[in-house]
């Protein structure tokens, strides 16, 4: 059977797409091969949120195709994710050797198509259509015995988002919100704890707004949090993790929800965008900055070692000093414990990118530096208060930076870094931390462990 290399651009729900289409790919034969330079076919899952990503996959692309026509003609490549729905047969336009487009509602098809190429039944593939249930196709798992993939897993719940923030092309190119049933996604979750997962993160575009269509508020509680209380009840599963929600969807019910259920792990990523009232408006967000600082207040009375991240964007069209200035405030009153900081990419047909007043790349840069400055000395000192304190890390496996290290996440989600061996993998254990790097722990095992 032939081989597949899958590279994967953009955020966790691109991995868990690209982790599917392997298994899939996987349960029909193929064998996954280490470098695109050893595969039959290679297949770039793309991510269009910003410029940057989409040229980085191009490039890719071009170089690969370059490279093969002289030594592996037999090679297939395709394309798949969101840059392959927003763009389609323009990708097979412009580079020709490109064999197979697959939208966002048809990673679940690539299997099929990949068969017929090689069988000669058909030349090009192209399929971006809607496909009705598509958000219950992204299920299969890789847990293959690494240490690192089968302790963890990621489970989509839903695809799609709703918001249409005026910057952001995901309702492009993810479509509308739908969501999958909560028995299915509980039975997926009992099925990956009983290979030995013990930490799930749920994932969604807005985790927070799951099933709000289709499931009834009960007892005063969202269908989110109904479903959280339906995967808490998996015995064996210790963890639980979810990415991304919005900040709207942080009613009471979900902020009492840290407090009551203890496998909700201390961790919470809040993105804000922005800190000034004017932007969060044009951008859409559908949140005042008083309502986003209340809702870090109550999280923090509910549950006070909550760990906190955020999303900002720099440079969003007419962002002025000032705007800027309230971005840098909030970052201060809220003290995140990190912040993912991303400069203002303009995106086709997004309202926002036809909004008067684009900002020079230099203003973008040097608000982009000022901002992980300040988000850098707050986050250290976050960091700095553990040094000494013994805490709980669910071993995930070696470092990546020193595979002679193993490395395990705190429950507010910290990365611990620790002289451990293999067998600490995949157990719950408790460490005593010693120093600290750049948002990075580093400690001892607390208790000799000789299990
Ligand atoms: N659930 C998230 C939310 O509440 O907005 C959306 C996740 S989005 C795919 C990841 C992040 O990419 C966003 O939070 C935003 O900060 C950033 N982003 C989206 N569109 C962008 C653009 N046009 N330029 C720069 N950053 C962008």
């Amino acid at each position: 059977m032939p081989s597949v290399y899958i590279k994967t651009y953009g955020c966790q729900m691109n991995e868990r797409d690209s982790e599917a289409v392997a298994a899939q790919l996987v349960a029909k034969g193929y064998t996954l091969a280490k470098s695109e330079a050893m595969a039959d076919v290679v297949l770039l899952n793309t991510c269009s949120v910003r410029d940057m990503a989409e040229q980085k996959a191009l490039n890719k692309m071009k170089s690969m195709v370059g490279v093969a026509k002289k030594e592996r003609p037999n090679q297939i490549f395709g394309f798949m994710g969101c840059m392959a729905q927003s763009r389609g047969q323009e990708l097979i336009d412009k580079l020709p050797d490109v064999d197979l487009v697959v939208g966002t509602q048809k990673f679940h098809r690539t299997a099929d198509y990949l068969d017929e190429i090689f069988a000669g039944r058909r030349d090009k593939i192209v399929d971006i259509a809607a496909e009705e249930k598509s958000e219950a196709t992204i299920r299969e798992h890789l847990l293959n015995g690494n240490a690192t993939k089968s302790v963890t897993a990621f489970v989509s719940i839903m695809q799609g988002c709703n918001q249409y923030c005026t910057f952001c092309i995901v309702p492009y190119t993810r479509g509308e919100e739908r969501s999958r049933g909560i028995a299915d996604i509980v039975a997926e979750c009992r099925e990956l704890v009983s290979r030995g997962v013990k930490e799930i993160t749920l994932l969604g575009q807005i985790v927070t707004s799951y099933g709000r269509r289709d499931i009834p508020v009960r007892d005063g509680k969202s269908a989110f949090v109904q479903l959280l209380e339906a995967v808490h009840e998996i015995a064996g599963l210790e963890r639980i993790r979810f990415t991304s929600p919005h900040p709207k969807g942080y009613g009471d019910d979900l902020v009492v929800a840290y407090g009551r259920l203890p496998k909700l792990v201390e961790s919470a990523h809040l993105p804000v965008q922005s800190g000034s009232d004017r932007l969060l408006k044009l951008m859409h967000r559908g949140y005042t900055r008083e309502r986003y600082l209340g809702i870090i207040e109550k999280l923090r009375k509910a549950q006070p070692r909550i760990g906190i991240t955020t999303d900002i964007i720099v440079g969003f069209p007419g962002e002025t000093e000032t705007d800027f200035e309230e971005t840098l405030s909030l970052a201060r009153e809220v003290e995140f414990d990190n912040a993912y900081i991303f400069k203002y990419s303009p995106r086709k047909d997004t309202p926002a990118a036809a909004l008067d007043g684009q900002l020079p790349q230099a203003v973008k840069e040097e608000r982009n530096e000022a901002l992980l400055n300040l988000i850098n000395e707050i986050g250290a000192r976050h960091y700095e208060k553990f040094v000494g304190c013994r805490t709980e890390i669910l071993v995930e496996g070696p470092s990546k930076k020193n595979p002679a290290r193993m490395m395990g996440r705190t429950r507010c989600n910290k990365i611990v870094v620790f002289d451990g061996a293999e067998r600490h993998g995949g157990q719950l254990m408790d460490v005593r931390i010693e120093r600290v790097g750049a948002f990075t722990l580093y400690g001892e095992p607390a208790i000799v462990n000789l299990g």
